[in-house]
């Protein structure tokens, strides 16, 4: 009898930990793989954080987190998207919310939908539950499309997971691209599980939200990319009373709750204007695109911080270990797609960096 569980046979993660064996190896890369800000936590976040541990912050909180949390955020994105949310609770980061939500809803056999090139947690998630992975393909453009979804819907569809700003694409959906999918899942009784961890990171036109937009959706969000409190597990839920009490029920008797003195400092994190930092990232995503668009086939991020080009040769993971020999960590697109044609560049490094990577990228695709 194997010692471990048969459902951990689910979980294949050797496509990233290829990469990071090879990278192990390199001295001082130039590292364009990572997945959280090039930032700090802000000063004043820090102080509001140590302030409550010297306090006394320190014990277990309600499973559904602080109400003063809660508030702040109904407060945050009623003030962002004119929307009302309903049932807030603080999670352990989105991962947290993911982990949750899906336990909450996907019995084994169930499908569940979501636009490939997806995050990789998503995956890994359902088959872990028992449920069915149905990746959407949205090459080349990456947009997930109301019809693409309705043609998706079979009489097992349950959950369509919506990431907007995408990971690892950073395309983004605006308002009635979003009404047209929430439509689709309201036609066929779709539970919508909108993840809008990089809502904040929105350079072109009006930021958008699933919030409002159907009343079976369940809103994910959190505190580790515009705060860049990664470490510090900070997330929240909003959606329909049933479901998210499930998911406070699950989370007594699995994470309990979210760190106390995080969830203090995180109110502290919904007053800071991000503005400077959009700024800063807009013009990162601008030096990327425009560097790489000769040489690659490269989508516009209208969100997020990463970059999805298409690799010059046929294969992504060949071209990515060239990038690596070369001393540029980027990441292959089969760790987040079931094609292997593009690399994910993440541009959450210092300009400097983005810059010299860049000049790598491009001389070794002439080579490629
Ligand atoms: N969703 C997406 C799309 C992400 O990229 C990430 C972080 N890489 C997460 C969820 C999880 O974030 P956290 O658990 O730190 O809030």
């Amino acid at each position: 009898m194997s010692r471990i569980a048969n459902r951990m046979e689910c979980i294949d993660s050797s496509g990233i930990r290829k990469v990071f064996a090879l990278a192990a190896k390199l001295d001082n890369p130039i590292n364009l793989s990572i997945g959280q800000p090039d930032y700090d936590v802000s000063e004043v976040v820090k102080r509001e954080a140590v302030s409550q541990i010297n306090a006394g912050f320190n014990s277990y909180t309600q499973t559904q987190g602080i109400e003063e949390l809660r508030d702040a955020i109904g407060v945050y994105y009623e003030g962002r998207f004119q929307a009302k949310l309903e049932n807030v609770m603080v999670t352990s980061g989105v991962s947290g919310g993911l982990f949750l939500s899906l336990l909450a809803t996907v019995n084994p056999g169930d499908e569940v939908l979501f636009a490939d090139p997806y995050f990789v947690m998503y995956k890994h998630l359902v088959n872990l539950l028992g449920g069915i992975s149905r990746p959407i393909d949205t090459y080349p453009d990456f947009k997930l499309k109301a019809e693409a979804v309705e043609a998706a819907i079979t009489p097992k569809t349950k959950v369509l997971l919506v990431n907007s700003p995408s990971n690892p694409t950073g395309v983004t959906l605006n308002d009635e691209e979003l009404q047209a999918i929430a439509d689709v899942a309201r036609k066929h009784n779709l539970i919508v599980v909108s993840d809008e961890i990089y809502e904040q990171f929105c350079y072109d036109g009006k930021p958008a939200s699933m919030a409002g937009k159907y009343e079976n959706a369940i809103i994910l969000n959190g505190f580790s990319k515009m705060a860049a409190m990664t470490g510090w597990r900070v997330g929240y839920a909003a959606g329909p009373a049933d479901l998210i009490g499930a998911m406070t029920t699950l989370q007594q008797y699995t994470f309990v709750c979210a760190p106390s003195f995080a969830q203090k400092a995180a109110i502290t994190a919904l007053t800071e204007d991000p503005s400077e930092r959009i700024e800063a990232y807009r013009r990162k995503r601008d030096i990327v695109t425009s560097g790489l668009s000769e040489s690659f086939g490269v989508v516009k991020p209208g969100g997020a911080f990463y970059v999805f080009p298409k690799s010059p040769n046929g294969s992504a993971e060949v071209f990515v270990n060239m990038a690596i020999e070369n001393n540029v960590l980027i990441i292959p697109g089969n760790v987040f797609s079931e094609k292997d044609t593009h690399f994910r560049i993440s541009f959450a490094a210092s300009d400097d960096d983005l810059k010299k990577g860049i000049d790598v990228l491009n001389r070794i695709a002439e080579e490629a």
